[in-house]
């Protein structure tokens, strides 16, 4: 069978990803999955090569790269049928001390980011009350002399257990005392080393993909006031401006999941004889995995025009926010027609679609769900009066 067109940007990057991947076949996630193992030996090797590297400026140790080339290293992990979602927040999280932190914690930190040494992969911002409602966390930090006391508590918070430190937001300022309803939150720098035990304890979930997520608990915790990011009180403000990157990675992971199922679901339609013939000569097998292709095509198109828009220093918030959606969308189409075509073996673990099924279905609810995105474009980009 021809090979699908392949995008062209950044091909020696996708080679090298690609190449990388196939050391780490279909069977290596498989037992992971099984056992809900986090992936140590493929994260070694992505950070060994320098991909989870690579949007840290040259000054700090990374290699520079803007953000369609990271978009690309984690298409490409997916469409590999692998997944990046173990260590795609080392690429990003960092962006926040990037962008707000002090001379000296940039060079406190990101060198070491830069170089694997130090892991910052963990980001708590949702709670268990709050939900999608960020300005209604309940975490707090109160500032004591050279300290802020940390309490409350985090749910969702992906790989705590193998990070070096978490990007926290916590309320620093009680929501009836600020100004504004976006005032009042701040980011902290938490080195969860010397926090275990200490005033925070972590307690994996067991979810319905291998995630390595889970539960966090501030009691007292005490965390330097130098590990202060910015001003106080502007964390909510530092963290929004973070997500445009989340969404058109998150969004190039979907790209990935697309074009791993079309590929995957037009081989075994020609591939699958019933009655004779191949499944996929049946026009209700066939169109199903055309729709998903133009839909992924359409989709791709959509990452690639927000990620030249955020490059180019361009407001992309609208860009953003539609590739994350149409991505996931296009990547939940991809995977219904893929395990459709699969008939009962689409369910057999061996062929990996039921895992990547499950793996790209939580891209509707996180990092941010469907309806919050619409809510975003309704309000911002039409017009509409605010729903909430
Ligand atoms: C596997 C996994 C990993 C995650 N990793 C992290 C992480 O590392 N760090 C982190 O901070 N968070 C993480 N999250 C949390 C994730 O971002 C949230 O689950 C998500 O933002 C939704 O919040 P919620 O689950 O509380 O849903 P809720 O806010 O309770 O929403 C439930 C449903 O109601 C809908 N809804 C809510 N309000 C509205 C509204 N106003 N209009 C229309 N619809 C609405 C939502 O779209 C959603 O479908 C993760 C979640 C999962 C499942």
């Amino acid at each position: 069978m021809e090979p699908l067109d392949r995008d062209d940007d950044f091909p020696e990057i996708r080679e090298g990803v690609r190449a990388l991947c196939a050391r780490f076949p279909g069977s290596y996630w498989r037992e992971l999955d099984r056992e809900r193992r986090y992936p140590e030996d493929f994260v070694r090797a992505l950070t060994e090569a320098g991909y989870l590297a690579c949007l840290i400026p040259e000054d700090f140790g990374g290699s520079g790269l803007p953000i369609a080339a990271a978009a690309a290293i984690l298409e490409e992990i997916h469409g590999s049928g692998g997944n990046g979602a173990a260590c795609h927040a080392q690429m990003y999280i960092m962006g926040t001390i990037l962008r707000h932190g002090s001379e000296a914690q940039k060079r406190r930190w990101l060198p070491d980011i830069a170089a694997g040494r130090l892991r910052l992969q963990a980001f708590g911002v949702t709670e268990p009350t709050s939900g999608t409602d960020t300005l209604g966390l309940a975490t707090t930090a109160v500032r004591s002399g050279g300290s802020y006391v940390i309490n409350g508590q985090k749910v969702w918070t992906s790989r705590a257990e193998y990070s070096d430190l978490m990007l926290l937001l916590a309320r620093t300022t009680p929501k009836d005392q600020v100004k504004k309803k976006g005032e009042g939150l701040s980011v902290l720098v938490v080195d969860l080393r010397e926090a275990l035990g200490t005033g925070l304890t972590i307690r994996p979930i067991r979810a319905m993909l291998n995630h390595a997520t889970t539960e966090v608990f501030f009691d007292d915790l005490e965390v330097p006031a130098e590990n202060l990011v910015g001003t106080e009180g502007r964390g909510f403000r530092y963290i929004l401006d973070g997500m445009n990157a989340e969404r058109v990675l998150i969004a190039g992971e979907c790209i990935g999941d697309a074009r791993w199922f079309v590929e995957k679901a037009r081989t075994y339609a020609s591939e699958r004889i019933v009655f004779g013939r191949p499944i996929g000569q049946n026009q209700g097998v066939q169109f199903p995995i055309a729709r998903a292709y133009a839909q992924s095509e359409a989709a791709a198109l959509m990452v690639r025009r927000a990620a030249a828009l955020f490059d180019g220093g361009r407001p992309c918030g609208k860009e953003a926010n539609m590739a994350k959606l149409l991505a996931a969308e296009a990547s939940w189409a991809a995977a219904e027609a893929c395990l459709q075509t699969h008939g009962g073996y689409g369910f057999a673990e061996e062929y990996d679609v039921e895992r990547k099924f499950r793996e790209t279905r939580l891209y509707q609810v996180a990092p941010v769900s469907t309806n919050l995105i619409l809510a975003y474009l309704a309000e911002h980009v039409l017009g509409l009066p605010r729903s909430y």
